[in-house]
Formats: structure tokens, C-alpha cells, sequence
């Protein structure tokens, strides 16, 4: 297989990950450091195209522009989930393609209203495309309809937001989920090698690895979680922030609130932490990608439970 890819590109410009796999970067309201959303073209003369992120009709333009240069025809728009960084040039697409949009039912229900899906997508489905052989994967944790997409003769990984290229995953419950995203991340190690093009930054080479070094620091996490509630418990989640982001700035600290309550959230299921309130539903609200209301801490305390 030629690699096309090259290390030092010119940001933000379309390039090739191998022969019918093709990234255009697209300028999105993403979360910082990251800027751009990587929207995939797949195929040949029929693509399906992945994430048309942007909602800026000049960045539209472009990845319209490419499509036509490239004399590709769009027959399907796949979303990996509803986040409006991913979304925000879909309906732009279908209406100048007339495609239809596909994504988990999950997804649709969080786009309600926002969003028309056209068709759904499920784990195990398979992409029609003649030179392809695309898999659809269910990869709940950081979205409840999130979708990962396996090309398996090329071994590349569309993986939305599973993994990042650039800047971090961000957990936010309850649409987000610790224990479901480690498995998601867990079940692409027990297939062949990978090469993944995250969401957003460059494409991750070394798939297997990267996969292991994200469990190996979601589990470190953890393990701080646990040593400091030992000092110092029962504690609320933004009690136990400064400590475990001491890097992060304070206007990031209830997105960091969220991140800390996802692990403790993940430790009362795995029965060594509990709640102050005995359980329930998820405290709080979430702050990422929501525009719901001011922020206040959640007031739930978290204790060991040996
Ligand atoms: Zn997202």
C-alpha cells in the first residue's frame, strides 16, 4: 500500500490516507486546542462521506468543491454521532447532493429536532461500496450513539471521537460514560493493527498502541481517584479537580468537574465507591456541548466503599 499521508502538509488542506480514504479538515466551533474537524470522503466514484462537520457555508464551499473536482458522487452522509462540531454541514450536503443521512438511532433521538436522520446505522453494519469493505461499530462512551467506522482491507479506523489526535476526550455524563468508552476502546484491540483518523489532528499510526496507552491513562486516573479519596473523603467531584487537573485553568474546571464525576460514576458500578445520595440518576448537569443553564457544582459526595 503507498502512503500517501505526508507529516508535513500544508494544515488543514485535504490529503490522502491511502487510496479512496481521503481527509478534508474542515474549520468547526470545536473545543480548543483543535480547531478543524477531519470529514472523510470514502470510495471511488460513489463515496460516502463521514462527518461534513463544518456549518460555515464557506468551509461548505470547499468540501463541496473538492467532492466535484474529485468527480465523486455522494451517495450516503454517515455521522459518527450528534455533536454539532461533527453535524454542522449535513444538511447542506444532503441538499446539495441529495443523499441521505444515516446514524444510530441514539443519535437521532439526541438530534431531534435539529436534525432530520434518514436512515439508522447499527453495530455490524456494512458499507456498500463495491472496493470497500467498511464495518459499522457501535462505540458508545463518549456519545450514547456513537459510531466508529472499520475499513478492513485498508485496516483504517474512522474513529470520530473515540480517539483524538489532538487534545482530549472528553466524558461527560450522562451522554457520556466511563465503563462504556474503555470497552469501546478495549474491543478494537482484539482485531489486526490500526490505522486511525481521529476527529480531530493527524492520523495515528500506530492504532494498538495508542489504544493501549488511552486505557493505561484512564486507569491511572482511576487510581488517582482512589489514592486521594483515601486522604481525603468523602469528597464532591470539583473537590477533587485541582488535584487531579492541577495543569487545567480554572474556566475549565466544570469540564473537568464532569471528567472527575464520570470515573467516580464508573467506580460505584464497579462497587469500590459510593454515593452520597445511594444512587440515581447522574448529578448535575452536563457542560460539554450543552447550552443548558449555569453551571453549579455537583453536590453529590463520593467515598471508598471498604
Ligand atoms: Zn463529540
Amino acid at each position: 500500500m503507498t502512503e500517501i499521508h505526508q507529516p508535513d502538509r500544508a494544515p488543514h488542506q485535504p490529503f490522502s490516507v491511502s487510496p479512496g480514504i481521503d481527509v478534508i479538515p474542515l474549520r468547526t466551533p470545536t473545543l480548543p486546542p483543535a480547531t478543524h474537524t477531519n470529514c472523510i470522503v470514502l470510495g471511488g466514484r460513489q463515496s460516502i462521506v463521514v462527518d461534513p462537520a463544518s456549518p460555515y457555508p464557506d468551509e461548505q464551499d470547499r468540501l463541496l468543491n473538492w467532492i466535484r473536482e474529485q468527480q465523486r458522487e455522494v451517495i450516503a452522509i454517515w455521522l459518527t454521532h450528534h455533536h454539532y462540531d461533527h453535524i454542522g454541514g449535513a444538511e447542506a450536503l444532503r441538499k446539495a447532493s441529495g443523499a441521505p443521512i444515516l446514524a444510530h438511532p441514539l443519535t437521532s433521538q439526541q438530534l431531534d429536532g435539529d436534525l432530520t436522520v434518514d436512515e439508522a446505522l447499527y453495530q455490524g453494519d456494512r458499507g456498500n461500496l463495491e472496493e470497500f469493505d467498511i464495518e459499522v461499530l457501535h462505540t458508545p462512551g463518549h456519545a450514547r450513539g456513537h459510531l466508529a467506522f472499520l475499513e478492513r482491507n485498508c485496516g483504517v479506523l474512522i474513529a470520530g471521537d473515540l480517539i483524538a489526535g489532538q487534545g482530549t476526550i472528553v466524558i461527560d455524563p450522562p451522554e457520556g460514560n466511563m465503563a462504556d468508552y474503555l470497552h469501546s476502546l478495549g474491543r478494537l484491540l482484539l482485531g489486526p493493527q490500526l490505522r486511525i483518523i481521529p476527529a480531530h489532528g493527524p492520523i495515528i499510526d500506530d492504532g494498538h498502541q495508542t489504544l493501549l496507552a488511552y486505557i493505561a491513562h484512564r486507569k491511572n486516573r482511576e487510581e488517582q481517584i482512589i489514592a486521594l479519596l483515601e486522604q481525603r473523603q468523602p469528597a464532591t467531584p470539583i473537590e477533587l479537580v485541582p488535584e487531579i487537573y492541577p495543569e487545567v485553568p480554572s474556566l475549565f474546571h466544570p469540564l473537568a468537574e464532569r471528567q472527575v464525576l464520570a470515573h467516580l460514576l464508573k467506580l460505584v458500578e464497579d462497587g469500590l465507591v459510593s454515593r452520597s445520595d445511594g444512587g440515581g440518576q447522574v448529578p448535575g448537569r452536563p457542560v460539554y456541548m450543552s447550552s443548558g443553564g449555569q453551571n453549579r457544582p455537583v453536590l453529590v459526595s463520593f467515598r471508598l466503599t471498604r
